[in-house]
């Protein structure tokens, strides 16, 4: 809940639980739930059940971000104030933070200048895919096979999403594979091409599976490396372009790392902390719900809202149009991602909301701002997906599709129930450069 989990993320945590738990069965490896309700009882209730099963070793994944590596090392020292051991390891990650760095010794602020480097080292050797484990006896507790504990259904606070939204998101390690499986073979060859239209199964929507750890970043780039006989940084241009992209992930996750301040809502560019932000709270929620009278932005959020997920070149278009022409703090952005997205993660979403307010890691000199109306006409050229979100706009075709604009004659085309836009395009574009301008 401090970390703003989306209702439907802690959902897929809970549905892949349920299906790690079957696999573990199988290799005769209980899974033990226990609940340390605030960060700070974790260091406790682990000791105990070390202490309760006689355990002398503790193995895990690493996880980035301050809280999470405040309770890391807090039950490191708990545990070895009764002789356990604690062993943290790089797995979410292909480079562990801070292994990647400047000639000066740096943390890299640029991302093609990380990518380099990154490919640099990749072509020195890509990191192993480790076999699964073998079944083990069964563990006794008491003369007693250890069993699973039971696991929850549903966490208090967080809602169950619609059958819709979860069946759109199967749970398990076998749905990751077979999705990444269909995806490099199928779709990746023409990855390039493809990504950026809305309407296409252009990208491989895994990311929810990489952020809940049911998919390892090794078994992407490990799929991808096959289609591409090897290669990393040239062959086919499709697949060189997804590898750039898991890059775009270890990046802001170095990032993260390597610029703690932007983990404690502080900006990338602690200058742009005196952009005069505005308070709007209704712009604000006719941006949350799609109303806001651009179809591009209204289609992205309402895709948002159903799915828990939304496609990244509208992830751009969005964060761009709240911070630059509604010029509402990237951090209200930023907050209603993290509560809605199934693949939220602090790091990335960080990075693209500061990247699109320009108060991140953009090398492009302080501004960049897309025009939804011509973003909708490139990329949505037929208007498919203006279509499936904005079923009171499906008569309209063309321009007045992608630009209803006030809709003075309101009913009478039948699109009574669409808002007129919320704010003036070219006007706000200027307040917002101004804006920036003032920084100087
Ligand atoms: P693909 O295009 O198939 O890419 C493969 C994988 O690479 C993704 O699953 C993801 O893990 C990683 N990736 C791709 N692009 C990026 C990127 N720009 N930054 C970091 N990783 C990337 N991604 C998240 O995983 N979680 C977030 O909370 C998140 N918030 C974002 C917020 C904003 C404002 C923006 C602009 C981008 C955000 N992204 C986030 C990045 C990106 O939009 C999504 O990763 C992508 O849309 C997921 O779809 P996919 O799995 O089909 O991606």
């Amino acid at each position: 809940q401090q970390h703003d989990e989306a209702a439907c993320k802690v959902d897929f945590w809970l549905r892949n639980l349920t299906a790690l738990a079957q696999e573990l069965a199988a290799l005769n490896i209980p899974l033990l739930v226990r609940e340390a309700p605030l960060w700070q009882d974790a260091p406790a209730v682990i000791a105990s059940l070390c202490h309760e099963l006689q355990i002398s070793a503790v193995q895990v994944n690493a996880e980035y971000g301050i809280h999470e590596e405040r309770r890391d090392a807090a039950v490191a020292s708990a545990l070895a104030a009764q002789g356990v051991s604690f062993h943290r390891h790089t797995d979410s990650l292909l480079f562990t933070p801070g292994s990647l760095r400047t000639r000066q010794g740096g943390y890299f602020k640029v991302f093609s200048q990380f990518r380099k480097s990154a490919w640099a080292q990749l072509e020195t050797g890509v990191p192993p895919m480790l076999p699964s484990p073998r079944p083990q006896s069964p563990l006794l507790q008491d003369g007693q096979p250890l069993a699973s504990d039971p696991l929850p259904t549903a966490v208090a606070g967080f809602a169950t999403p619609p059958a819709s939204l979860q069946a759109l998101w199967p749970a398990g390690e076998r749905a990751a594979q077979q999705r990444l499986q269909t995806f490099a073979t199928q779709r990746l060859v023409s990855y390039q091409e493809q990504r950026d239209f809305p309407a296409l199964d252009g990208t491989s929507s895994l990311s929810p599976y990489l952020a809940a750890g049911v998919l390892s970043i090794r078994q992407c780039l490990h799929a991808a490396l096959q289609e591409n006989a090897g290669e990393i940084s040239s062959g086919k241009p499709g697949v060189v372009c997804w590898i750039s992209e898991l890059l775009w992930r270890e990046f802001y996750r170095h990032v993260l790392v390597g610029f703690p301040h932007v983990s404690r809502h502080r900006a990338f560019k602690l200058e742009t902390e005196a952009l005069p932000w505005r308070d709007a709270p209704e712009d604000l929620a006719a941006w949350q719900q799609g109303r806001t009278g651009f179809p591009l932005v209204d289609a992205a959020m309402r895709q948002l809202l159903a799915t828990g997920w939304m496609h990244n070149r509208l992830r751009m278009v969005v964060a761009m149009f709240l911070t630059k022409n509604l010029l509402i703090d990237w951090r209200h952005g930023e907050k209603w991602f993290m509560q809605q997205l199934i693949d939220g993660d602090l790091a990335a979403n960080n990075g693209g909301w500061q990247w699109s307010a320009s108060t991140g890691t953009d090398a492009v000199p302080y501004f960049r701002l897309f025009n939804p109306i011509s973003q909708s006409e490139k990329f949505d050229p037929d208007g498919r997906f203006l279509h499936q979100w904005l079923p009171e706009l499906r008569h309209l075709r063309g321009k007045g599709l992608h630009n209803p604009g006030p809709n003075p004659l309101g009913g009478l085309f039948g699109i009574a129930d669409y808002p007129a836009p919320i704010v003036d395009l070219a006007a706000s574009r200027e307040r917002a450069l101004a804006a920036f301008k003032a920084l100087d």
